[in-house]
């Protein structure tokens, strides 16, 4: 069987992916209600009854909110490190049935191996991860106010990196509805990523092993997918990387199934 993974939506206000292999059915992240989850889950043919976890990369709600419906209800073990998993507790009065690793560590799901690493961003303790399954490694690398030697390094083997291309510098420069203050932080170094910081990291980490690129975490207002499309294409063809596949992401509806055969 070969292993699939969909990003089920990826924005500013929600993000959750599903990633299927042999023996493991996991939700990188919970981002949308727990309703919406189980739609976008149907609409791939699957439902939350079998995940075998969720991971969550920090305890920001447009990574949680789905926990409510699904993560307590339903029993799913979540992966967290400790200080996400109080915040999380703190912030949605529940309990999670939860499995803490430490950040930096690596583990397992079934035949998955995770490595976590820590990402620059205003949370209590945020992770990126390395996915790495029998086809391919993959890598999230979103909310973080910039790369770090550190995250470069951690993702370098990814051949499929879901990457933050949060926003567009003049957009947010110009944006009327943010205050300076909340512009600020979303431009510093605990932030986000705009699309230009995005295209450098790809070209610091892109190599022959990165074969597909999804931008995410765009914001509604200060950013557009064809104009972080561009930026990060336009990028790649400069350095001649030109078999990496770019790949847009949508808040309102998942991307099509990326289907990876056995390598
Ligand atoms: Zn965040
Ligand atoms: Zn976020």
């Amino acid at each position: 069987m070969p292993v699939r993974l969909t990003i089920l939506g990826s924005g500013s206000s929600g993000n959750c992916a599903y990633l299927e292999t042999d023996e493991t059915r996991i939700l990188i992240d919970a981002g949308f209600s727990g309703r919406q989850i189980r739609q976008r889950l149907a609409s791939i043919g699957r439902t939350p009854e079998s995940l075998s976890g969720i991971l969550l990369t920090h305890e920001h709600s447009d990574h949680i909110q789905g926990l409510v419906g699904l993560g307590t209800r339903l029993q799913i073990p979540v992966y967290c490190n400790r200080l996400t998993k109080d915040a999380v507790e703190h912030q949605l009065k529940l309990r999670l049935d939860s499995r803490l690793f430490g950040t930096g560590a690596s583990f397992e799901i079934g035949d998955v191996s995770v490595d976590t690493f820590a990402v620059p961003h205003d949370a209590h303790d945020p992770v990126g991860f390395l996915l790495r399954t029998a086809a391919a490694n993959i890598g999230f690398l979103t909310d973080l106010g910039h790369a770090t030697k550190l995250v470069v390094e951690r993702v370098r083997s990814a051949n499929v990196l879901i990457l933050e291309t949060n926003h567009d510098l003049k957009l947010l420069q110009d944006d009327l509805k943010r205050p300076w203050s909340v512009k600020q932080r979303i431009m510093s170094r605990h932030g986000h990523l705009s699309n230009d910081a995005a295209a450098d990291v790809v070209e610091e980490i892109v190599s022959a092993n990165l074969r597909h690129l999804y931008l995410g975490h765009l914001s509604r207002d200060c950013n557009r997918p064809e104009l972080a499309h561009h930026v990060v294409s336009d990028r790649l063809r400069t350095i001649g990387a030109v078999h990496t596949q770019v790949n847009s992401t949508s808040q309102d509806s998942p991307s099509p199934t990326l289907e990876l055969p056995d390598r």
